[in-house]
């Protein structure tokens, strides 16, 4: 199974490092951000990989509906 890519940070732009804790829930993390925005960003935890890249894609970039 191939997966989307992970979006970068919102707030610094860097990329996102996906996390799986212990307890098996997944995250999208940005390690950079405690120097730029006072608070290290992440995304939210779900239970699945898939989840977690598409939770954190679409707060991200929000899908564009020109039409
Ligand atoms: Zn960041």
């Amino acid at each position: 199974m191939t997966y989307p890519k992970l979006k970068p940070c919102p707030e610094c732009g860097q990329e996102m490092t996906l996390f799986q804790y212990e307890s098996g829930w997944w995250r999208a993390e940005c390690d950079p951000c405690p120097e730029t925005v006072g608070g290290i960003y992440i995304g939210s935890c779900e239970g699945r990989k898939l989840d977690a890249i598409r939770a954190h894609n679409s707060r991200t970039a929000p899908e564009r509906n020109d039409q």
